[in-house]
Order: C-alpha cells, then structure tokens, then sequence
C-alpha cells in the first residue's frame, strides 16, 4: 500500500497498462494506445481473435497474448502477478471500450497494486461516457450500473433501487434483452422517465432514440432491438424543498396540539430536512409571545 516505504518495493517493478480500444469504429484507436500494445512484453485480451484483428489494423506484431475473460480473470490475475514481478511490461485490453468497465480489468489492477508494481492507462473509447455525454441528460452527477442482474431478487433490489435514484443512470443492455429491462424499468420508475437508449455508437448505424420510458417500450416493439445498447436513464424527480408555508404549517400543527416549541422545532426541522435556526424563526414570528 501507500503506507510502505519505497525500498519494501519489489527489485523488478512491473508495469500494467490499461489500454482503450474502439467501440466500434477504428478510427478511434488513439496513437498512444497503438504506442503501448507495441511496447507492450504481454497483452492480455478478451478474445485473441477480436484482439488479432485491431493489432494488424494498428500494425502491431510480436507481444505475447494471454486471455482474461470472466471466466479466467482470477486464474490469469495469477499469472499476470508473476510477469509484473518478473519486470514486465503488461498491455490490457478488452474486446472493446474500457478495461475494467464491465469488462476484464479490476482483479488485474489490484494484482498489480498488492504487488507494487505501476499501473497507468491509456484512456479512451467508452460506451457508459459516450451515451451519458450525448444523451442530453444531467451528466454533473450520474451512476453507472452496467447491465442488471438477470433475475430474481437481485434484479428486483437493483431496479427499486434505480427507481429511487436522483442521479442519471448508466445501463448496459443485450439488445434480445432490452424490451424486457425497459418494460421492468416502466413498472419500476414509471413509464414518464426520461431515458435515452444510445444504439451502435461510433458504427455506420449509430442511432440516438431520446423520450420516455413508456414510448421506449413502444418504439423497441415497433423496432426490434439489434446492435449493441446503452441506456440512459434520467433521475428520479427531486422532491420540492419546503417553502415557509410548510414549515409553518407543520409548525402549526404541533403547537396547536399542545406541543412545547423546543420539540416541536427539532420535529419540524427533522422531518421537512430544514435548520433547526429557520424553523425556530418562524416559530418566533409565528408566536412571538409564547416561550
Ligand atoms: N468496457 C466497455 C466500455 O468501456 O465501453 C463496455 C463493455 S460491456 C461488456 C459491453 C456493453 O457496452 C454492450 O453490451 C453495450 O451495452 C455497450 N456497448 C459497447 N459498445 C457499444 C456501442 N458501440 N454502442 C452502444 N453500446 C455499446
């Protein structure tokens, strides 16, 4: 950790490089990143064959490959562990976007991190950014909640607690799954949330469909979802703060009931997420005689 000193650090210090590949479209594949799978002693990839096709597009040949899927990430974390600890230079890259973004990536960084070895990255493409910066929603605070759990209590949990959410929402979707997330999402949220649904991104077909969830459900049955989908759905309305209407109301009420003033502002003060001081002066201008 931090905390260590630099001489508990290992005589070979490895390096992990996150690398982000296109989404889509190769164009997007930034210098840098063609820089680091080149310099790069092993890549770790999804897929050889996908990971093949972007390296003789970027004219890279050489490194090593090695896979880490979901399937194999703790296994390869491993063996990733020793070639960092060897001194090597470990390139990672997915089939495509963002390592570690609902992808292959986090067990690999803290391999690398418990090992004290250097990880940097190579930033990039990104399906969860790219749909949140074009979707016309609120993008100052947002949530990424990648792709749902595919049932049962877990996806009931994750979709209430969605539903309450303020915050925009980032969603992955299979499009032969997304009619039946957008309708759970209609019954969670209700079908007047605001959502976009960002279709093929950086491809030939990129489509931006922008309007509610209700109409969503309208459009993916009129349109059979293909290609691949973010959702972006917007927040759960804030609640209006109290006006001194409220807070004199409420006020009201609990005096007229007998309360003492002290308690009936902290109540009023807990219960409308207001300061006890604005309270207490309406309170004051409300009875200025009683104490
Ligand atoms: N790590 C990747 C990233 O940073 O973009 C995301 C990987 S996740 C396994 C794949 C999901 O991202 C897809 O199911 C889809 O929801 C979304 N996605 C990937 N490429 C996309 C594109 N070109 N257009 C829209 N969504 C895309």
């Amino acid at each position: 950790t931090s905390s260590r000193s630099a001489s508990d650090r290992p005589l070979s210090v490895g390096r992990l490089v996150l690398v982000a590949t296109p989404i889509g479209n190769l164009g997007d594949l930034a210098p840098r990143a063609v820089e680091a799978l080149a310099g790069a002693d092993v890549i770790v990839c999804e897929d050889t064959r996908r990971t093949r096709t972007l390296l003789m597009h970027a004219g890279v040949r050489g490194p090593r490959r090695i896979v880490a899927n979901e399937h194999t990430e703790a296994a390869t974390a491993a063996h990733v562990a020793e070639l960092l600890a060897g001194g090597a230079t470990v390139a990672v890259v997915t089939d495509a976007g963002t390592p570690g973004i609902s992808d292959p990536g986090e067990r690999l960084v803290r391999a690398a991190i418990d090992g004290q070895h250097d990880v940097t990255v190579v930033p990039g493409p990104s399906a969860a950014l790219a749909a949140l910066a074009g979707s016309g929603l609120p993008t100052d605070r947002f949530v990424m909640e990648g792709f749902l759990p595919r049932r049962g209590a877990d996806r009931r949990e994750r979709l209430a607690e969605i539903a309450q959410e303020w915050r925009t929402t980032v969603l992955f979707e299979a499009p032969h799954r997304l009619a039946r997330t957008l309708a759970d999402l209609a019954a969670a949220c209700g079908h007047e949330r605001p959502v976009v649904l960002a279709r093929e991104l950086t491809k030939l077909h990129e489509e931006w469909w922008r309007g509610t969830l209700g109409g969503a459900l309208a459009h993916v049955e009129v349109q059979e979802p293909r290609g691949e989908y973010v959702v972006v759905l917007g927040g759960a309305p804030t609640p209006e703060p109290p006006t001194t209407a409220d807070v004199v109301a409420a006020l009201e009420a609990r005096l007229t009931a007998g309360v003492d003033r002290k308690t009936a502002v902290s109540e009023v003060a807990q219960e409308l997420g207001v300061p006890k001081r604005a309270v207490y002066d309406a309170a004051l201008r409300l009875y200025p005689a009683r104490s």
